[in-house]
């Protein structure tokens, strides 16, 4: 068969060929242990959150070794797309600090010599990488209905794959030129399959960053390279691209590592050296019954990124929760550089966990709580209004008036050698606060000692000195014996049935009546902060 001849019958207008496109593509100019990475989503329009751990890796392999992270919007599949999809995934990379080096705006700028970054601009390319394999009998047209994408025929003949059956070259191999010239004349469609030169019978070994070394069956499947769209399939537009574009690293889902050995083949066919791989595991988490399912957006609102931003997370505790997923000795590594920046850990991108990481909001809250408590009461209040800007509307006004008091709340029991650990994400801060804003909505009283409860309030009311904290615990100790309290601890716990409490037991008393909670930071300074005024006028509730 003249397979030039063909390359010319099925693409007579692409007069771009290889070697031009190829110019336009030099080899980037950077170190040899300087890493290329991409963030290659598909646009529909939100962020998940396994791509964005996808992305986290992308970028620490890419930034830590001195190389390039480029974000590259997969558009083929003109079904999925959804305008503005760009800008949701940079406007998340963006404000998480992992703003790509190079990337593309529908409609707008373009950062980058390596474009176009919207796979659907870059169409002339893979046709004429298409036309090439054709014209060398490495690849042939197909004009089979099913291949737009993986139709039925494709499906079944991936799970003979899966199970080893070689039954799957394509009929359309053995068309004639003739029967090929005919269907074009009738105006028939086709698509671009790969000749594959595997039977199934030999296995393809490569190491992955995160699966160690791997074992899968060759490829045996005249796989579609081009859909009857002329769009190419993921497989192609992935040798292509990241060929093109300089990948030495990809980062994907597991799901892709069965299509690794066609991958391969398709790598080699068109003369490509393959890039490194980390396949990264799917992100889980348990359900109530206490399974392990997966993170999915239907189901579970954190598979969406925007989640996070809208209930007031801290950046910085989620890459700090999401690198404890990543790598492994991440957490014994903060318990000996509890101070340290998070970029002075020293990340390995070809040592990412290969278990099954478990989203646990617990821990992420406790991270969260660990890193807000070391931000000043500035930061946090800035923070507190910047995300209700985007999200408390209500609340805006409110801040900005009360700036004074409300940093003043946020520094109760922070700035301090031991700061308190209770906000991890804005969204909570007004109720957790409820109580400095108006009187408390539940109180926790203990009914059991009620009468005692009672009696300290309207005892207190003599007592009450807000001049200094010393003064004030005086007063309270004073009154706690009269009542009948013990004041020190170690007669307290060695005759408990001759007191009626401690002194704690009396603070809280007043915490309840003030706050509503038997916990609470600070008794003193939220009474100082509330004025007696009001810490009287709440008392005077229960006596
Ligand atoms: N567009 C592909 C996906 O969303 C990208 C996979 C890859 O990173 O190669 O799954």
């Amino acid at each position: 068969m003249d397979y030039k001849k063909l390359a010319e019958m099925l693409f007579p207008d692409n007069k771009l060929t290889v070697e031009e496109i190829e110019k336009r593509y030099p080899k980037r100019n950077l170190p040899s242990t300087a890493y290329v990475t991409r963030f290659a989503p598909s646009p529909t329009g939100y962020m998940h959150l396994g791509g964005f751990f996808q992305a986290l890796i992308d970028y620490n392999i890419a930034k830590r070794s001195g190389g390039v992270f480029y974000l590259r919007i997969e558009d083929t599949d003109n079904k999925r797309e959804i305008s503005g999809a760009s800008s949701v995934i940079m406007g998340i990379l963006n404000e998480y600090e992992l703003t790509p080096d190079e990337y593309q705006l529908k409609g707008g700028v373009t950062v980058g010599n390596y474009g176009p970054y919207y796979q659907s601009e870059r169409k002339e390319i893979y046709k004429a990488y298409a036309k090439k394999l054709v014209s060398e009998g490495k690849a042939f047209p197909c004009f089979c209905k099913k291949t737009e994408g993986l139709g039925d025929v494709q499906k079944l003949r991936e799970k003979k794959f899966a199970v080893g059956i070689n039954e799957d070259k394509d009929p359309c191999r053995n068309l004639t030129v003739e029967q090929i010239e005919e269907y074009l004349k009738d105006g028939k469609k086709f698509a671009i399959r790969l000749k594959t030169n595997g039977d199934g019978t030999k296995k393809v070994k490569f190491h992955d960053g995160a699966k160690g070394d791997v074992e899968i069956i060759e490829n045996s499947m005249d796989a579609i390279l081009l859909k009857n769209d002329l769009m190419p399939t993921y497989h192609f537009a992935h040798a292509i691209d990241d060929t093109l574009m300089g990948t030495t690293v990809v980062v994907r889902g597991e799901e892709w590592l069965p299509s690794y050995p066609l991958h391969k083949e398709i790598f080699e066919a068109l003369g490509f050296k393959q890039p490194k791989y980390i396949h990264t595991p799917l992100i889980y988490k348990f359900n109530e019954k206490g399974n392990k399912i997966k993170i999915s957006k239907r189901k579970h609102p954190e598979a969406d990124m925007r989640y996070f931003d809208k209930e007031g997370y801290d950046k910085e505790a989620i890459i700090e929760y999401l690198m404890n997923l990543i790598n492994s000795n991440f957490e014994s590594w903060r318990e000996t550089h509890k101070d340290a920046d998070i970029q002075e850990f020293p990340f390995d991108g070809f040592k990412i966990t290969a278990n099954t990481p478990i989203f646990d909001f617990v821990k992420l809250n406790d991270v969260s709580k660990e890193i807000i408590s070391h931000y000043s009461a500035e930061r946090c209040y800035n923070e507190l209004l910047a995300w209700a800007r985007e999200y408390s509307l209500e609340n805006v006004d409110y801040l900005v008036k009360d700036k004074e008091y409300v940093t003043k709340i946020l520094n109760i029991d922070r700035e301090k050698p031991k700061p308190r650990k209770d906000i991890y994400k804005w969204s909570m801060f007004f109720d957790l606060y409820d109580y400095m804003f108006g009187d408390p909505k539940k109180y926790e009283i203990d009914e059991t000692h009620r009468k005692d409860f009672e009696q300290v309030l309207r005892e207190y009311k003599k007592y009450i000195d807000l001049s200094s904290k010393d003064a004030w615990f005086a007063k309270i100790k004073e009154m706690a014996e009269k009542l009948g309290y013990a004041t020190d601890n170690k007669e307290y716990k060695a005759n408990p049935e001759k007191f009626k409490g401690n002194v704690a037991t009396v603070c809280e008393y007043i915490r309840v009546a003030i706050t509503g909670r038997k916990n609470s930071p600070d008794l003193y300074e939220i009474m100082t902060l509330l004025g007696e005024k009001e810490v009287l006028s709440r008392m005077a509730e229960f006596a």
